[in-house]
């Protein structure tokens, strides 16, 4: 391949990198979302095949972020790899998600960087020591689905493949996360303090994280702000280069 071109797949590969693609989510996995959560609003979930730049370091399989600049949504960003809505744990990693969005529509939107899931997400975090295992979030999400015992899996398990129809999933159903802020915040708070001390560390505490989670939303902006435009240098050297290179052919060809 020549130099131009190479320059234009480096482009389009780095923009997927920065930007997973957007997937529909398959309709039967849909309906099983709709009838699991039916409070959550479903349009209002974006779900990605592939994990973006900062967040590989974390590891797992899947995760679950506000959308950057649309306040009433989340994206959902899946690893290649864990993507199967055929299987039943396929489609239960992706439920374990939506249970995150549901999560992330009860705590309250906010605004620009100021995300109360992320923030409650963090504080929850740094009282369970930044360990993934046993953050109150997290169980509450795996109770339903995403482990293998999980109540979703454990019902779908022997037939294979769930049924968006099944009559157990009325007996699932989820009509809240059970995620009420200020409560989950008050736990979240560290150190055995005495009852009168909480009401005004609470505000602090808050502060702090989402502060910290203000952070982290700034951090991805500035990536992929900074990465979009390598992305458009690079791609537009590439066209020019391409464009230098047919001619310099035609003209070879000709003499
Ligand atoms: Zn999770």
């Amino acid at each position: 391949m020549r130099l131009g071109a190479r320059l234009q797949t480096q482009a389009r590969r780095l923009w997927r990198w920065l930007f997973p693609e957007r997937i529909e989510l398959p309709e039967e996995v849909a309906r099983l979302a709709r009838a699991l959560y039916p409070t959550l609003d479903l349009g209002a979930v974006r779900f990605h095949r592939g994990v973006p730049h900062l967040i590989r370091w974390t590891g797992g399989e899947a995760i679950t972020i506000p959308a950057l600049f649309a306040r009433r949504c989340t994206c959902v960003y899946v690893d290649p790899e864990h993507y199967d809505p055929g299987s039943v744990e396929g489609v239960g990693t992706l439920l374990h998600e939506a249970y995150h969005a549901l999560q992330a529509q009860e705590a309250g939107w906010g605004l620009g960087p100021f995300r109360p899931f992320l923030a409650l997400y963090f504080a929850c975090g740094a009282a369970n020591g930044f360990r993934y295992k046993g953050h109150p979030l997290e169980e509450d999400a795996y109770v339903l689905a995403g482990r293998r015992h999980s109540r979703f899996e454990s019902a779908f398990a022997r037939v294979g493949r769930p049924d968006p129809g099944a009559a157990i999933l009325a007996e699932l159903a989820a009509a809240s996360s059970g995620v009420r802020s200020w409560p989950a915040l008050a736990r979240s708070l560290p150190l055995a303090l005495p009852r009168w001390l909480a009401p005004p560390l609470l505000p602090l505490w808050l502060l702090l994280w989402a502060g910290a989670a203000a952070l982290v939303w700034l951090a991805r902006l500035l990536v992929e702000g900074i990465g979009a435009a390598l992305t458009g240098v690079l791609w537009s050297l590439g066209f020019v280069l391409s464009s230098l290179e047919g001619l310099f052919h035609r003209g070879a060809g000709h003499g």
